[in-house]
Order: structure tokens, then sequence, then C-alpha cells
């Protein structure tokens, strides 16, 4: 027998919907591209997400086509991306910072028939259209502007469009399952791959990742998403933000320190979302401009291991409580947060804040397994010390990559996260590494992560990598790869010398190069492959 209950389908455009029926005047505050700021609210969003979809229509595009969105997080990106999935179109989100290349392989891919872009990469967009030839409509993300037309006669302006068009749009109800948009991954280990995540994913994501034991968002938050919206949709901010109704400050491209502090402590901002890198700038500009970045009560930082020096300079100097999530393009991608639960009240002080390095629990939703092999489905022990591959499964969980035809499972149906890790007993993970940035020397693992935490937390070492050394006797050798602040004189001796006592003797590194920049991907992730190019094999050459 079935419960005699309404069935809706859970679809995207009932973000918005709520958004714009029940929080219509709370603000949306965006910064352009040129650095002005516009303020609009919710309901406005709406309104222009529902112009939007119906200039969409004009197109005659058929569903389930993809519209390509090359674009920083700003308001019309946002109205843009309700009006793309809300009509059952598949969004695009795009990696700006991806070579030439990559832009062109990924929207060949996608067979994307529309991309939008913002103002600043017009020279971009003009010089790959030529190799785009499913691309019917080109839309700068701006009003209109004459300079642009010289370089680019056939492109169309957002703001024009959206003047053609009412704002009456009755969002069409889709199949939950439909597809809503398309994230390729960022291609730091491998080829992109396309996620294709659907409407119903998306949205117990965004109720998953609301909660107070999770990324806790309410109606009283003034949330900035400073992960862009082409990075796994923002980490599902801009959805949970509607959902919950409230406040988005969007940074738009300047997300250099400076600019996010003044964000900030203009706005009132009191969640914030990055990766370490973002967080690394902002400490230091807070630091320069004398902010005690009074509104910040929590900031999410995933992406990549936050090191325990960043949270603890959060908790000691700005109260602010660091949120350390864990996940991935095919998660999502909330796989774990870290929140403590009651019996922890009884820890010491110095026990807790250990606790909060891990990154955390698994919210409802999704499971996870850590597995002696990437393809096994021999489950290890969850005993906080057992190391092995981490695997996942959920309601928001990859299942086929975009355009494939096999599914991307183990044959019991979990997800390999390429990931190598420890889980405890009430389900804390613990991010050893990547299993291709491990470091296996002589047959024992060392795990870059730990070595890299230690040096950053030195207060002279601005950043840092660990990456594997080709090494004759031990096969491979860890060798950290630094970049110091610039009135520092360490040396390499005063760096190796500072691992003393904090790990196994045998885990230091054998060697520190110093350089002025460490290559970053374009989701502010160090790009390790290159570092191995370069320096892998350095041990063999003395
Ligand atoms: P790519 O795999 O191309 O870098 P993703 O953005 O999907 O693209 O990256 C996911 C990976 O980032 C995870 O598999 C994990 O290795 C790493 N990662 C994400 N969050 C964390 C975290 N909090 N701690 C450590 N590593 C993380």
């Amino acid at each position: 027998m079935n419960g005699n209950m309404m069935f809706q389908p859970l679809l995207i455009s009932s973000l918005i919907e709520h958004a714009e029926m029940y929080h219509g005047d709370t603000a949306v505050i965006s910064k352009n591209t040129d650095g002005s700021m516009t303020h609009s609210n919710w309901a406005q969003v709406a309104k222009n997400s529902k112009r939007f979809a119906n200039v969409l229509q004009s197109f005659g595009l058929s569903l389930s086509d993809r519209v390509a969105t090359v674009a920083w997080n700003n308001h019309r990106h946002l109205e843009a991306w309700y009006a793309i999935s809300g009509s059952g179109l598949i969004c695009h989100t795009i990696n700006p910072r991806l070579f030439p290349e990559q832009l062109i392989y990924i929207i060949n891919d996608a067979h994307d028939r529309v991309v939008l872009f913002d103002k600043n990469f017009v020279h971009l967009i003009v010089s790959i259209k030529e190799y785009l030839p499913n691309v019917e409509h080109f839309i700068c993300l701006d009003a209109y502007d004459s300079a642009i037309v010289d370089a680019f006669p056939e492109v169309k302006f957002y703001d024009q469009l959206l003047d053609t068009q009412s704002d009456q749009y009755v969002w069409p109800e889709l199949e939950e399952s439909l597809a809503s948009s398309l994230c390729y991954t960022s291609g730091t280990t491998g080829h992109p791959k396309g996620v294709l995540y659907s409407h119903r994913s998306t949205v117990l994501h965004s109720y998953a990742i609301s909660m107070p034991d999770s990324l806790n968002f309410s109606a009283m938050d003034v949330v900035m998403p400073v992960v862009p919206m082409f990075h796994v949709n923002a980490w599902g901010a801009p959805y949970t933000a509607a959902m919950v109704g409230c406040s988005l400050v969007l940074p738009g491209p300047m997300l250099d320190g400076i600019s996010l502090v003044n964000l900030i402590d203009q706005y009132h901002v009191t969640n914030a979302l990055g990766v370490p890198t973002i967080w690394q700038g902002l400490l230091t500009a807070a630091h320069q401009l004398g902010s005690q970045l009074h509104s910040l009560k929590r900031n999410v930082v995933g992406g990549a291991t936050c090191p325990p020096s960043m949270i603890k300079t959060f908790r000691d100097v700005y109260q602010c409580e660091t949120i350390h999530a864990w996940g991935m393009t095919e998660t999502s991608p909330i796989g774990s947060v870290n929140q403590l639960k009651a019996k922890h009240a009884e820890l010491s002080e110095a026990e807790q804040f250990k606790l909060r390095f891990s990154q955390g629990r698994p919210p409802f939703g999704v499971t996870l397994r850590i597995s002696d092999d990437e393809k096994s489905q021999q489950e290890l022990p969850r005993d906080g010390q057992t190391t092995g591959h981490l695997q996942i499964k959920g309601h928001w969980i990859v299942d086929t990559y975009f355009g494939k035809n096999s599914n991307a499972l183990t044959e019991d149906g979990w997800f390999d996260t390429g990931d190598i890790a420890t889980l405890d007993a009430d389900g804390y993970l613990s991010i050893r590494d990547r299993s291709k940035d491990l470091i296996k020397s002589g047959g024992e693992w060392i795990s870059s992560v730990e070595l890299e935490n230690i040096a950053i937390a030195h207060p002279e070492i601005e950043n840092v990598a660990v990456i594997a050394a080709t090494h004759l006797k031990w096969d491979e050798r860890p060798i950290l790869i630094a970049k110091k602040s610039a009135t520092s004189q360490i040396t390499e001796t005063d760096l190796l010398n500072y691992y003393t006592d904090k790990i196994a003797k045998w885990q230091i590194p054998d060697k520190v190069i110093f350089v002025d920049t460490i290559p970053m991907g374009g989701t502010g992730k160090v790009l390790k492959k290159d570092l191995r190019e370069q320096f892998g094999a350095i041990l063999l050459e003395s």
C-alpha cells in the first residue's frame, strides 16, 4: 500500500519560487566585473530568471540542451542559473581558468548550444569561438557595449535580451530525475570528466548542507560563496541560500584578500565558503587592514586540506568557527562536514580542537567506507587508524560520467574517490592523501598532507607542497617545495629542523626547494603533477 501523501517533484525551480514568495526582499548583493556593486533581492533575481527563461525559450532549444556559463559569482550568473535549470535545460558551468584547449574540449564534449560569459572573458571567447561548431548564441552577461560588438559582431547582451521579455513565466513541471547542471572535474589528476547532476540530487543536497550539523545556513545569515559557481556549483551554496532565504554576497572576479575583507566588513557577511588558499589571502589581508572580521561567525573550508594552524587563527584571533568539509565534483560536492557531537563536550579543549582537524562526518544521505583496494568490496575497520581507499554512495553521488556508457562504480555500487583516508567509529573522516600523491618510501606510506601541515604552520612560510621524488634506494622520498614570506631568511636546514619531534624521523623530507610561486590549478589547488614533472628526479641528480 502506498502512502496517501502528495507527490511533488524535487525541482530547482521550486527553490527560486520559494525565495521569491517568502524572502523576496532579502538582499542579493553582487560585485560586477568592473568593481561596481549591484544591490538586488530574491524577488528581482526570480523575475529576471523568468525573463531569461523566456529568452531561452525564444531560441527554440530542446529539453536537456546544454547552456554554458563562463562567469564569476554575480547576480546575472545567478539569474541565468535558475533560468537554465528551471526551464529544463542543463546549466554547464565552466572554469574560465582552464587552458583554451581544455575549454574547447569541454564545450564541444558537452555540445553546448549557448555560451554565456562575463565581460572580462570576451577576448577568451573570441579566441576560441571558431572552434565551437555547436554554439549558436554567445551572450555577454552585461549591458550593451559597442566596443565588444566591434570585436565580436554576433554577440548578444544579457541586459538587452531581458528587456525584450516579460517576467511572466510558468516553471515547467519536470521529472525530478531530469539533468539540471553539468560540471567537469577540474582535471587536477587527469582529463576533465563531466558530472551530470539532477534536480532531485541537487535539492536533496541543498537540504543536507543547510542543516546545523552541516554548513548551517539560516534566514539570519549573510552568506558569501567565494568558491566559484563553476567549482561544483559553489558547493551548492546558491541553491541552499534560496532554500533558507538567506542574504547572498557574490564577490565577482576580485578574490584577493583585501577585496574579500572589505566585502565581509561592509555587508556584514556571517558565513563564507572557499578553498584554503583563499583563506590564507584573507587572513594576511585582515591582519594588514587591522580588520577583526566582526560579523564572520563561520567559514567553510574545503577542496583541499585545511591546515590546523588556519583553523586555530580563525578561532583564536577572529572568533570564527572554521567548518572543514570534504567533497568532490562527483559528490555534488559535500561528503562530510566537521561538526562535533554532544559527547565531545566532555573532552578537553585540546582534544576537541584535534577532532576539528579532520574532514568530519557524513550528513544523512551519504555513506562512507574505506576499502583495501580501489575496486575491492572488502571494507576495512572504522577504527580511526586503518588507512584505505575512500568510497562513497548516496543520493547526490555520481553514477556514470557524462557521455560514458559504463558506470563509474565498484561492482557493489560504491564510487571510489581516489582519496586515501581513515574513518573512525562515528564516521569522522581523515583524508591522508590522494592515492596519486601518497609517497611510497621503502614500502611504507608517507602522507604528503601531514608534512605540508607542519611546514605551513611555520610563521615564515607562505605556501608549500610535498611531492614524491624518485629515489634509488627507497623508490620514493618526500621533498618539500616551499614559498617563504618576502622578508624571511629561513634556510633549508631550519625548515627541516622544524620537523624534529613533530613526526617520525624517517618521514622528514629529504630536501627543501624554495620557489617564488607554487603552481595552482583553476580551482585553487596545487598542481602536484607539474611539480613532480619539474622536481621528481632531483634526488637522482646528486
Ligand atoms: P579535482 O579532483 O579535479 O581536483 P575536485 O574539486 O572534485 O576536482 O577535487 C576533489 C578532491 O579534492 C578530493 O578527492 C580530495 O582529494 C580533495 N579534497 C576536497 N576537500 C578536501 C579536504 N577538506 N581535505 C583534503 N582534501 C580535500
